[in-house]
């Protein structure tokens, strides 16, 4: 058997179209365009490169692009006084800050001064205690983007065993509170899981979230199951994804590539939520369908 390979970068693409539509009807509607803040700061060159990403896409899908480089000795009480001044713009409908910020900082006390009805990377505990709670919020993109990819691949989701590896507050966590959501049954496991071998035999959906290249083999795997891959690890052998891919091409269902899975749907769902705050903000209505 040979798993289908999902195509990430052709969803993102079509996603970021979708987005784009609803930009013009939106312009026309509010008679201004959706507005997305990015704050970097410091050097870090794959950060960098995230930010420069991320503006060019908001520029393609026709909305505005707020750019603050700010430099590396930044006071947190500078950064803050930004932040403030964000959530008080009325063109400014998502904010980011680039994550990991400098040491001297604390990205706690910057990430709970965003104002949640602009915290379009969901990282807000306001957010994450609406996404447990079944409320309307902002839900992390990777974790969305990777539920997307899901759905579009197996359509209804509820009843299938479910296991996250990992449990941070930008990955595993939203993740796993997305599958509940869709009635799914979530085992969510991490370093201290016993026989995560067995605990990703029994499921119908993987979603690797870990940071170690290769480390999910194709042995572990349900045949027939869908594989979702987060990890994003830098070898000498190139960018490779926490599962063993090839080793998953033999046994599952269906498997996302890294690069090319979902690494594509991260900055597609920021733009997507940018467009959805845009809306809320204004009260405008959107098509949620083809969101
Ligand atoms: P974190 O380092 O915050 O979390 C990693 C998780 O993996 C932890 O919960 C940890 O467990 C668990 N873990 C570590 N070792 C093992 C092990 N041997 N067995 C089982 N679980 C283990 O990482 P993130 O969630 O931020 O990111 C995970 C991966 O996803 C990274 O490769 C990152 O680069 C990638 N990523 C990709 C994105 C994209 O756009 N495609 C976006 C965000 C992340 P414990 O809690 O017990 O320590």
């Amino acid at each position: 058997m040979t798993a289908s390979i999902i195509d990430g970068k052709a969803f993102a693409q079509g996603l970021r179209e979708r987005v784009a539509q609803q930009v013009a009807s939106f312009r026309a509607a509010a008679g201004r365009a959706p507005g997305l803040a990015v704050v970097l700061v410091g050097e870090d060159p794959a950060s960098a490169v995230y930010v420069r990403n991320k503006h060019k896409a908001t520029i393609g899908a026709g909305m505005e692009s707020f750019e603050h480089k700010l430099p590396a000795d930044t006071s947190q009480a500078d950064l803050i006084a930004l932040v403030d001044r964000l959530n008080a713009d009325p063109a400014v409908d998502g904010i980011l800050v680039q994550l990991p910020l400098p040491g001297h900082i604390d990205e706690r006390a910057v990430i709970t001064r965003i104002d949640p009805d602009k915290d379009v990377d969901g990282f807000h505990p306001v957010n994450a205690g609406r996404l447990a709670t079944g409320l309307h919020g902002f839900v992390p993109c990777t974790p969305l983007g990777c539920l997307m990819l899901l759905k579009d691949q197996l359509g209804d989701l509820a009843g299938l065993d479910a296991v996250v590896i990992g449990r941070s507050n930008i990955v595993g966590k939203p993740m796993a509170q997305l599958l509940i959501q869709e009635s799914c049954t979530v085992t969510v496991a991490h370093s201290k899981t016993k026989d995560l071998s067995s605990v990703v035999k029994r499921a119908d959906i993987v979603v690797a979230a870990v940071g170690r290249p290769a480390m999910v083999k194709g042995e572990w795997i349900k045949p027939g199951a869908c594989v979702i891959d987060v990890g994003i690890n830098r070898t000498e052998r190139g960018l490779v994804g926490d599962v063993d891919f090839a080793g998953a091409l033999s046994v599952a269902g269906a498997v996302t590539p890294v690069p090319g899975g979902v690494g594509p749907m991260t900055i597609a769902v920021l733009l997507r939520n940018t467009l959805v705050s845009a809306h809320r903000r204004a009260g405008v209505a959107y098509d949620k369908d083809a969101l």
